[in-house]
């Protein structure tokens, strides 16, 4: 990897190389294996007619559980991706405490599921595609930060935008057509 080029200002190359570092020990860190099975299940959601969202929450290298967003279906509205997987991890841990874990989103948690994930003490969030409403990512990057009672949330978006971008607005062209 070239990370400095000749003649460029070396405030731009310390930035490229501090970027390339940053974003190198990302990749290292989270996994596109967990994203793949993100998307499977944003996939479902899409042949049920919802709006297709997907989400797995990892521990130990091992995805424990998964959701996808069911809002029409159930008729709830807190029938969120994020909330689903978060019902089920629950479930199999036998605790709301859901130390040591990940989850993975095909898109950024809304305020409420960015809240359900700070309280569950989920460590990391990777999300493929950043909200397009910028007051929704203010908030929860505001969620995600430290409070009285619960730990910090690291928030990584934009990790996987293609994918997501497509699979959305193939989606919304699908429902106009309606
Ligand atoms: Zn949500």
């Amino acid at each position: 990897m070239k990370v400095i080029e000749t003649g460029q200002d070396w405030k731009i190359a310390a930035f490229r190389s501090s970027f390339h570092v940053h974003f190198l020990f990302l990749v290292i860190v989270m996994n596109y294996k967990f994203f793949d099975v993100a998307f499977e299940y944003a996939n479902k959601a899409y042949l049920e007619d919802e709006v297709p969202i997907g989400a797995v929450i990892v521990k130990d290298d091992t995805i424990i559980s998964f959701g996808f967003n069911k809002k029409e279906n159930n008729n709830s509205v807190i029938s969120h991706a994020e909330i689903e997987a978060i019902l089920e991890a629950e479930k199999k841990l036998n605790n709301w405490r859901l130390d040591d874990c990940d989850i993975y989103v095909t898109l950024d948690p809304c305020p409420m599921c960015a809240s359900a994930i700070k309280q569950s003490r989920i460590k990391n969030v990777y999300s493929a595609l950043s909200n397009s409403d910028s007051s929704n990512s203010k908030l929860i990057q505001s969620i995600f930060s430290v409070d009285k009672t619960n730990p910090a949330v690291s928030f990584y978006s934009d990790l996987d935008v293609d994918r997501s971008k497509k699979l959305l607005n193939s989606f919304f062209k699908k429902q106009r057509m309606k």
